[in-house]
This record gives structure tokens, sequence and C-alpha cells, in this order.
């Protein structure tokens, strides 16, 4: 049985790579720590050979700014986290930063080249309490707000507010191109945001043995509306939960991905691709 901090084995690589849509490389769970290159050149051995980097509060956003400068692997998001904006709201944020001032650092972060997207923001009424709901409303109108104005992607952070996260977008107006990371749905919504025109993220959670909504939410989505991505270092996918997670295990979610929608792995890693391509542009 190995250690719970300790990293998982490196999976098979894909038979055609596939970019991880949402993953936080500047965080690191395992018991020893490993470095950003080993992780990326871990991802790209296994066929996940480009990744969304995620910097979704001040520090990480600055990290982000300047990793994707540093290595080509790397596209950016960048945002205040549903469960940070209300911190710096409320004027007890580390930075010291209020939120005004921390939002107009992330909109400016967000003009650079190699930053594709906006994100993540959203919801989360699992972590933030009814004290903080209006600020992560606020926040998430003005994240939408600016993914309009620069024509980014928006990377969605949905949990435990389906209802509310839907509503929010429907009422200001979705971005152009709007992605739910991670997500979490049943059926039922996966058919509501295809409907809506939205790109569902699939991360290692669909891969656990009790995800059957899920799955089957991935069942009814067209493959074309489909990504795949880590969360890393969280989520990691079966048969490693527990363990690290890092961009490389993507490729385990990606095979559970095809199995699945019922198509060939190649196939299905080629729409995904493709499709990841479309939305953030070429690395
Ligand atoms: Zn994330």
């Amino acid at each position: 049985m190995a250690r719970p901090g300790a990293w998982p084995p490196e999976p098979a690589p894909l038979p055609v790579p596939v970019p991880d849509n949402h993953t936080h490389l500047e965080s690191d769970a395992g018991d020893e720590p490993r470095s950003v290159e080993r992780r990326i050149a871990d991802a790209v051995a296994a066929g996940i050979d480009r990744m969304v980097q995620v910097g979704c509060d001040i520090e990480s956003a600055r990290w982000t700014a300047e990793a994707v400068t540093r290595h080509p692997e790397l596209l950016g998001a960048v945002a205040l986290h549903p469960n940070e904006a209300p911190v710096h709201a409320a004027g007890t944020h580390a930075s010291g930063l209020g939120y005004d001032e921390a939002f107009a650092e992330i909109a400016a972060l967000a003009r650079a080249p190699r930053i594709r997207a906006i994100g993540e923001t959203g919801l989360d009424y699992f972590r933030t309490d009814e004290t903080g709901r209006d600020a992560q409303i606020a926040a998430f109108r003005d994240h939408i707000a600016l993914a309009k104005e620069l024509d980014l992607p928006l990377q969605i952070h949905d949990r435990d507010a389906h209802a509310d996260v839907l509503d929010v977008l429907a009422r200001d107006g979705a971005p152009t191109t709007t992605v739910f990371h991670c997500f979490s749905g049943d059926a039922a919504m996966a058919r509501l945001c295809v409907d809506r025109g939205y790109y569902l993220s699939f991360a290692g959670t669909v891969t656990f043995k009790n995800a059957h909504d899920l799955r089957g939410a991935l069942a009814v989505t067209p493959l074309e509306r489909v990504m795949v991505e880590t969360d890393a270092p969280y989520l990691t996918p079966h048969p490693h939960r527990g363990a690290p997670n890092s961009p490389a295990l993507a490729a385990l979610t990606m095979r559970e991905i095809a199995r699945v929608a019922g198509v060939a792995l190649d196939h299905a890693c080629e729409v995904v691709s493709a499709t990841t391509e479309r939305i953030y542009g070429s690395w």
C-alpha cells in the first residue's frame, strides 16, 4: 500500500496528446515536492502536452502570469476564486488588498497574451456561508463582464450552487464561451448547459466508483462539448484517490471519458484536443 502522500505511478501515455483544461501547478500536494518542470515533463510523457494553468488568488494569478511566459506547455487563466473574493470584500485578506484593488490587478494580468481565460469564478456554497454570498455573486458578475470585455472564455467554479450559477449566467448573459470546470451536475443539468452552448470539463471525479450521476451527465453531453482536466493537486482519479494529483493523471480521466462516450480512445482524444484549442487558441 502506497503512503497517502506518495506520488502515483505514471499512467500509460495517450495515443493522441490532449490538454489538461484546468490545473494548479503552483500547488504541490506530495510528501516529496516535485518541481513544476518535473510535473510538466511527466504530463507530456503521458500525452498531456498542453495545460491551462489557473491562478485564482492574487498570489497564484501573479505566479501564473509569469509561468506562462516560461513554459510553452502552459496557457493561463486568472480570477479571484469564489472563496477568495468575499475575503477581499471583507477587508481581511492576507495580501492587504481590498476587493476593488484585487480585481483591478486580475483584470490587468488578464490582458497578457498568454492569459487566455477568466477563471475560476462562480459560486461556492460549500466553503463560503451566507455571509459571503452577496460578495460572491458580485464578484462572479464582475468576472463575467471582464470575460466579455476581453472576449475571453470563462471558467466556472460551481460547488453546491447549480441553480444560482445558471441563473446569474442567464441574467447577465454568458460570455461567448463558458466552460464548467470540474462539472458536478447530473444529466438534466448537462442537457441544460449543452442547450445554452456551454462546455463541460470533467475531472477525476468522473472516474470515482460512486459517480453514477456524473457519468450520466457525461453520457448525454456531445463529445464536441467535453474537455478533460485534473484540477491538480486535488481530485486525483481512480485508482489513486487520496494520492497527490498532477496533470499527467488527466490521461486516466481521458480514458474514462472515451469509455463512457463509447468511442475509440484516439478519436476521443482528437476531438477533445481540437475543442480545447478552439476555445483557448493555440499554445
Ligand atoms: Zn481549480
